[in-house]
């Protein structure tokens, strides 16, 4: 017996909740691109395939999501709950929790089941925001995601942010709605509207702030994924930015919906792997990582200095640090790959990193 609360109760609750039986498939907030980055270095954006082997064979994650990530999620299911009421009572909500299911592509294997979150019919609004003018054939998408604290802030809204001024929506979530508007054929069948884009909607649940980023394919239902900000600006980095670390900055290239479906196809061979295919990410970088990463802005001072001094320290890719497989990709931490080349043992291993054994 414990003392009676509330709140650990509706973590039980949301923990142990039916959900909705998954039709299988992959799913469009796996999706993963080989990009070339602000730099022209390739780089990878998106699912760690490793990962998805992980998933996709039934593996028990190891990091499963702990009382305070189903906190997160709930604000940002009541969010989106409420945000799609304001909308029905203005007379714009098309459609809420919309099924995207199907083959995309040209690879029979490459099966996309998801969710989107909202379509809105198009309107026009005065300088309050009210509604003048509601389109009945042209409507958009939302995919709302919910954020908060600084690093949100500087990313997202580009508070501080010298490389993204304009802020930058997450990679993830630009790819995953470039899914939805691969997909959206049917529902502009179904209801009878184009939908020529989508919208990513962030809500800053810290400090109230929100700001949407305009996502398009250049050829209709595929193409370059084209990201913008809400009054049509190409959201691009400062080549003030080139400037102050010594190196050129050019806008990202490479983020097509060709190369997403390829990624996926590439996923559709490694399931056919008995074993999990290589690491994609760093749960702490190598040395050339590490120190290009500093170069170019992506590691921070502070961090750096913690890779340096600190050879047990977990400094790379948030990938690996959230991962829900991350024991079992990586069991015995940052030692996982001397134990591989037989530098350590396990049980050396694991008196490193401070346990008894
Ligand atoms: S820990 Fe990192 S490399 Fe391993 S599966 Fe997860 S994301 Fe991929």
């Amino acid at each position: 017996m414990s003392a009676t609360d509330p709140g650990k109760n509706a973590i039980y609750a949301m923990r142990n909740r039916d959900y909705r039986v998954s039709r299988g498939g992959m799913r469009p907030t796996s999706a993963s691109c080989v990009i070339q980055n602000e730099f022209g270095d390739d780089t990878l954006v998106g699912k760690c395939h490793r990962a998805e082997w992980y998933r996709l064979n039934g593996i028990k994650a190891t990091d499963p999501p702990t009382d305070r990530s189903f906190g997160i999620f709930a604000a940002g299911i009541g969010m989106e709950d409420y945000f799609q009421t304001m909308w029905k009572n203005q007379g714009v909500l098309l459609a809420g929790s919309v099924i995207n299911y199907g083959a995309v592509g040209n690879d029979p294997r490459v099966i996309i089941s998801g969710e989107s979150d909202i379509i809105l019919r198009d309107f026009e609004m005065d300088d309050d925001g009210q509604v003048i003018r509601v389109y009945q054939d042209r409507a958009f998408g939302i995919e709302m995601k919910t954020c908060r604290g600084h690093f949100a802030q500087k990313e997202i809204f580009g508070r501080g942010n010298k490389k993204y001024p304009m802020g930058k929506p997450k990679m993830e979530h630009i790819m995953q709605t470039a899914m939805y508007l691969m997909m959206r054929k049917r529902h502009e069948d179904h209801y009878g509207v184009t939908i020529p884009y989508y919208l990513i909607f962030y809500f800053d649940v810290a400090d109230g702030t929100y700001v949407s980023f305009k996502i398009s394919l250049s050829n209709g239902y595929d193409g370059d994924i084209l990201v913008e900000t809400l009054d049509g600006k190409t959201v691009a980095p400062d080549p003030v930015y080139g400037l102050t670390i010594g190196e050129p900055v050019v806008p990202w290239s490479g983020l097509t919906t060709d190369n997403i479906l390829a990624r996926y196809s590439e996923l559709a061979d490694k399931l056919e792997l008995p074993d999990p295919p290589e690491r994609e990410y760093q749960l702490r970088y190598n040395d050339t990582t590490a120190r290009r990463k500093f170069a170019i802005g992506d590691l921070s001072k502070t961090k750096f200095a913690q890779w340096e001094k600190k050879p047990l320290a977990e400094v790379g890719d948030w990938q690996c640090s959230y991962c829900d497989f991350k024991s079992h990709c990586y069991p015995v931490s940052v030692l996982t790959a001397d134990v591989e080349s037989g530098i350590l043992t396990v049980n050396e291993a694991m008196a490193e990193l401070g346990y008894d054994v």
